[in-house]
């Protein structure tokens, strides 16, 4: 009897392989002379044997070890004959946008800084916006973030500080952290806080304090090695060089035990000379830093000031992956999201009913690089905590993938949500143009490989 179940349950297991189909989200790519299947609906990356690849091309999965197989579909590779996977991916993108309960929200507690940086989004130390949160806008938008996370059932809430330097900000960055640190512990959330700070302010005991209130990390900004750096990172004081000052203080975070990522801003003139910086990094022995190389985007009207700065798209990805390769080979660790390979099925962050970038007088936007930008605001924080939506918030909240040309059809859908929705209205004309941002999938796998290699 026991005989004729196994042989039962054997048929019916090859049954099940024989009903599979390569999944219409998975592509095929060839690295160092292997093939190499990545899926970009669940992000599995399977190498594959010149057997197998022509097992699979052939579709003779029923001939396939079972182990194989598993790992074919557990990575997405492979799927169930009968699924409708573009239905499941606009299923999927719809639950992100309207019912994600992962908040999250920007929060710019000042538009003032410090420094001066040419292409700052702020207007390089001209102070293009003014706005400085006092302590009744600082209890309007804990109140606002505390109603967005109750309406969508949050179960995370992520917060970023954001500027101008949000550190001349003090006071109310940490009134802000304090109160949604104990919103989310009474509501049993996770909370994630972090800071992007241009790293020259910070001193023991804020870290200390502010570590108390609730901040598990801190994102340092650096324009690349010293000799770049403090041409364009200058204190507004004195007009010097700010390199040495960060340095110093990244060790101080890294003593402290904060999370410290680097936002390593990247442009046509310092390109080359970034592998310097990671050599630099590793002399100071802080390669547990992760690194997240930023290109500098034509996003904004200051940064079109300066067009000897920018690369365009496919240049700057190019530079990316390339930069991201040399990170890796120095030790450096580079998050899969940064790389392209995480799906995200919805293009932004703000895409979604649950996040807002807020402005330091409750003005909400739904990018931080329109911050302050009046014609894209998409509501205001009333005196309650309540929203009050501009038309614009349904213009930048209908954008979708599935309606835009070619997008609906693309293999990179999950992982491209069909682009960033600011470049699109800049570059493209319209919010609702498609973006594509995948032109170096295959040098991004390659980078995740080798990273995946070296932690072994
Ligand atoms: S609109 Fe583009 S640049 Fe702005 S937050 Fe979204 S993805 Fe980023
Ligand atoms: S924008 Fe381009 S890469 Fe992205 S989903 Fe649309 S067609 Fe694909």
């Amino acid at each position: 009897m026991a005989h004729c179940d196994d042989n039962l349950f054997k048929a019916f297991e090859a049954l099940k392989s024989i009903m599979c189909k390569i999944s219409c989200y998975t592509n095929f790519v060839t690295i160092n002379d292997k093939v190499v299947a990545f899926n970009s609906f669940k992000g599995g990356i399977v190498q594959l044997d010149e057997k197998t690849m022509k097992q699979v091309s052939q579709g003779h999965f029923s001939d396939l070890p079972n182990n194989v197989l598993d790992t074919l579909k557990e990575g997405g590779i492979i799927v169930e004959e009968g699924l409708n996977e573009k239905a499941l991916c606009k299923y999927q993108h719809d639950l992100i946008k309207y019912r994600n309960r992962s908040c999250y929200f920007l929060v710019a507690v000042t538009y003032k800084c410090n420094l001066a940086c040419p292409y700052c989004y702020e207007g390089a130390g001209k102070e293009k916006h003014q706005g400085h949160s006092t302590r009744d806008n600082a209890v309007q938008i804990s109140k606002f973030i505390e109603n967005v996370t109750l309406q969508s059932q949050g179960d995370k809430l992520k917060l970023i500080f954001y500027g101008g330097e949000p550190l001349i900000n003090l006071q109310i960055l940490g009134y802000i952290l304090e109160t949604l640190r104990d919103f989310s512990k009474q509501n049993l959330m996770e909370f994630d806080a972090n800071v992007v700070t241009n790293g020259t302010l910070l001193t023991e005991e804020m870290i200390e304090d502010l570590k108390q209130k609730g901040l598990e990390g801190v994102y340092v900004s650096i324009d690349g090695p010293q000799q770049i750096h403090d041409k364009r990172r200058v204190s507004k004081k004195d007009g010097k060089g700010t390199y040495e000052e960060i340095m110093k203080n990244i060790g101080l975070l890294l003593r402290k035990k904060l999370t410290v990522e680097l936002l390593v801003n990247v442009d046509k003139e310092s390109s080359p000379y970034i592998p310097d910086l990671f050599d630099d990094l590793n002399k100071r022995g802080y390669s547990r830093l992760t690194l997240r190389l930023l290109l500098l985007k034509p996003a904004t009207n200051i940064v079109k000031d300066y067009p000897h700065f920018i690369l365009n798209q496919k240049e700057a990805e190019k530079v990316q992956m390339e930069l991201n390769f040399r990170a890796v080979e120095k030790g450096f660790s580079i998050k899969p999201i940064q790389l392209g390979l995480e799906p995200k099925y919805v293009s932004c962050p703000y895409l979604t009913t649950s996040s807002y970038v807020i402005g330091p007088q409750g003005d909400l936007y739904k990018c931080w690089a329109s911050l302050g930008n009046k014609e894209k605001m998409v509501g205001e924080i009333q005196e309650d905590g309540s929203l009050k939506v501009t038309p614009y918030y349904y213009e930048f909240m209908s954008k979708d993938p599935f309606t835009q040309n070619k997008c609906p059809n693309c293999k990179f859908l999950p992982l491209c949500g069909g682009g960033c929705p600011l470049l699109a209205e800049m570059q493209g004309g319209s919010l609702h143009t498609k973006m594509c941002s995948t032109l170096f999938l295959t040098d991004a796998i390659k980078v995740l490989i080798e990273q995946n290699e070296r932690s072994k």
